[in-house]
């Protein structure tokens, strides 16, 4: 999946949340969105998500303007997208499994092969044998992985991370970070990830998105790597 910003503003009343923003993340990237808390990060994933509208500016994905799209053109959009939040999200009275099956249901997937669907992705989140457990039976680091899990059960084109580290301590930080490298290079799904927490934006050497209130500070040029087998393919216009 292919996003382009095109100096796009948002504005939450009197507050300007994001400023002339211009960028492109193209398929199979894995970008680092980074900035302080409040800067911006969650609004660029709101509207990515056609769950609010910019103040001004164009918003691209797959070459559609989303701005100009009728609500079932953004619902088909959105079935393509999993998204992963630093709190989990998940249905506290429903087992793993039947967490993961509710996306299903969201997306309308036929039940056929549901069972095997579910077993792959928790196989692939090493939570297997973790599937009839309760979300309140699970470690962070499991639950952030169910909810890895359900996000992949989608197949998604892409997945937005929105501060996925942000409750996890580094050893599970370092795991799901893993597993988005493999699900980046494996199926070249197209990540954004989210974080403020510098540490991991000084550890991590991917090609990074800073923002600082609600701007663009430095995006990656066309000389850098992405994993460092890949070209990158960010660029800036
Ligand atoms: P980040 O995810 O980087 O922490 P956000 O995108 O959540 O930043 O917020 C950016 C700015 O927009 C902040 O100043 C925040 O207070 C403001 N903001 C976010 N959502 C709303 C809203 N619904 N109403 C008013 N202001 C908002
Ligand atoms: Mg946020």
């Amino acid at each position: 999946m292919d996003i382009a910003f095109k100096s796009v503003t948002k504005n939450y009343g009197l507050i300007t949340a994001l400023k002339n923003i211009t960028f492109k993340v193209n398929k199979g990237d894995f970008i680092l969105l980074t900035g302080p808390s409040g800067s911006g990060k969650t609004t660029i994933f709101k509207i990515i998500l056609g769950e609010i509208k910019p103040s001004q500016g164009n918003v691209i994905i797959n070459k559609t303007d989303i701005n100009s799209i009728k609500k079932r053109q953004m619902e088909e959009i959105r079935k393509k997208i999993g998204v992963i939040f630093q709190d989990y999200q998940l249905v506290f009275d429903k087992t793993v499994e039947e967490n993961i099956s509710l996306a299903l249901d969201i997306i309308q997937d036929d039940r056929q092969n549901r069972l095997s669907k579910i077993e792959k992705v928790l196989k692939t989140v090493g939570l297997l044998g973790r599937r009839y457990l309760f979300p309140s039976q699970l470690s962070g680091g499991e639950l952030q992985r169910t909810a890895l899990a359900r996000a992949l059960a989608i197949d998604p084109e892409m997945i937005l991370a929105d501060e996925p580290m942000g409750n996890l301590d580094e050893i599970n930080s370092l795991k799901l970070i893993e597993l988005f490298k493999q699900i980046n290079s494996e199926n070249n799904t197209t990540i954004i990830m989210a974080t403020h927490n510098p540490y991991f934006i000084n550890k991590l050497d991917y090609p990074k998105i800073e923002i600082d209130f609600g701007e663009i500070k430095n995006q990656p040029n066309q000389t850098s790597t992405n994993t460092g087998k890949k070209k990158k393919k960010i660029k800036i216009k």
